[in-house]
């Protein structure tokens, strides 16, 4: 093996490639290779810089003596002829690339015909070995994919490809034997009206996004039972959803044995955007009607729980409640409802609902009308919430919105539902992973 120096020996000639191919020859590159890459049926050979300096090119050659794998029916199968030699990217070293270099070879099995045979580096599809791939997925987790591009010199659409193989291979081997209680969420994702269906386990040892679809139609989550099956739908216990029409009417089809619970993420989020609204055009009017602007910079006074004021807004806000406005009569409202949530009894809860209900139709305040109209026909759903209450906690979908939300945002990037898809299933899919026999951190 050439180290790599141009003639000249010496301190102030030798470069930092040749100083640290002599470390990688001194441990020896290729029993390193064989300490954590081992493959059956296969040697590495020998080690060599590629012709730019800036790679390590290691040459793989078949055991002597053990047969071709078929890649049709994995079976050991007569040899056929050879291709011409491929690279297979493996993890960086040092700066420098790693390429395992091999002739694949065809066989002739008796099941499949003339077919090229399988290693166990690769899957055959992608230019990057298994283990690279699995390296940079996880790399992926933690930055974005830009950045995971940029950390290892390699391309944004390679990191895609490792991505899509390791979310691809985990959805193949996940189990979704234990699943009992059920989420399902819309998000909203590129400009305009685009919405994603996020379908989550939200067992008790177990919370994971089982699955995306695309838009919130009928037959977007129908499509998730389709996936599931008949037997697994008819073992959840639990189903927790928002009020979106949609998907309480596929609920009903496909889950009539569960007990479906209406989210409290939701219907809080719902009851924060009515207050917002009746704010925000009382503010306006005040304007107009000349008025000094009390509501002005009062968002977050009434949008916030109590206890999670400042000081000063706390001061603001006593200051509001002087004053006989809708929007301090809506908050008045919201506030009041949170403590619906603290009933223990069905019975208790349902009466305080209608109270609240009545009040609010009272009110002549109509956003707030709106939400009471709608909570009045959810009655039934809304309650179960108390039937259910022990079985899971209720911050669970919220946690795992907010986890998507983030995804999505790190990935400003992403402009396909596929793309996304993948971001996602990766981030919050709890998927397994290939094994490999070493940890490459
Ligand atoms: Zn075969």
């Amino acid at each position: 093996m050439e180290a790599g120096e141009g003639g000249v020996e010496g301190a102030t000639r030798f470069t930092l490639a040749a100083f640290a191919w002599k470390i990688v020859r001194a441990m020896e590159l290729i029993t390193i290779l064989n300490h954590c890459h081992r493959q059956r049926g296969f040697v590495y050979q020998q080690a060599r810089f590629g012709p730019d300096k800036k790679s390590i090119e290691v040459d793989v050659r078949p055991r002597e003596g053990s047969a071709a794998v078929c890649s049709g029916c994995q079976q050991p199968a007569p040899g056929y002829d050879h291709l011409p030699e491929r690279c297979f990217e493996f993890i960086p070293l040092w700066g420098f690339l790693v390429f395992l270099l091999y002739r694949m070879r065809r066989v002739d099995c008796r099941n499949c015909g003339v077919v090229v045979e399988q290693v166990p580096w690769s899957d055959g599809k992608h230019q990057l070995t298994r283990a690279y791939m699995l390296f940079l997925a996880r790399w992926a987790r933690k930055l974005s994919w830009k950045e995971t591009a940029e950390a290892f010199h390699t391309s944004w659409d390679q990191v895609r490809d490792a991505v899509e193989y390791v979310v691809g291979w985990g959805l193949e081997h996940r189990t979704l034997e234990s699943l009992r209680a059920l989420g399902v969420d819309e998000i909203q994702y590129a400009k305009g009206h685009k919405y994603l269906t996020l379908v989550y386990q939200i067992d008790q040892g177990l919370t994971r996004l089982l699955w995306v679809g695309k838009e919130r139609t009928i037959e977007s989550f129908q499509d998730f039972f389709t996936v599931i099956g008949e037997r697994l739908a008819a073992q959840i216990e639990f189903v927790c959803s928002d009020m979106w029409q949609p998907y309480l009417d596929v609920i009903r089809q496909k889950c009539s044995q569960a007990l479906h619970i209406l989210d409290r993420f939701h219907i809080v989020a719902k009851m924060n955007k009515a207050l917002d609204e009746v704010r925000a055009a009382e503010s306006r009017k005040m304007a107009q009607d000349g008025h000094p602007p009390l509501l002005k910079k009062a968002r977050w006074c009434v949008l916030k729980r109590k206890r999670n004021l400042t000081a000063q807004q706390k001061f603001r806000l006593r200051d509001l409640l002087r004053y006989n406005l809708q929007t301090v009569r809506a908050y008045l409202l919201k506030e009041d409802f949170q403590q619906f949530w603290e009933y223990t009894s069905p019975t208790w809860a349902g009466m305080f609902l209608d109270f609240w209900c009545y009040q609010t139709m009272r009110s002549r305040i109509e956003p707030m009308k709106k939400i009471a109209r709608t909570l009045r026909a959810h009655r039934t759903l809304l309650l179960n919430y108390f039937k259910a209450r022990k079985q899971f906690s209720s911050g669970v979908i919220e946690g795992l919105n907010n986890k998507a939300k983030v995804t999505m945002r790190r990935s400003y990037g992403f402009r396909t539902f596929r793309i996304l898809e993948l971001a996602l299933y990766h981030s919050l899919g709890k998927l397994p992973e290939p094994e490999l026999t070493h940890e490459f951190f």
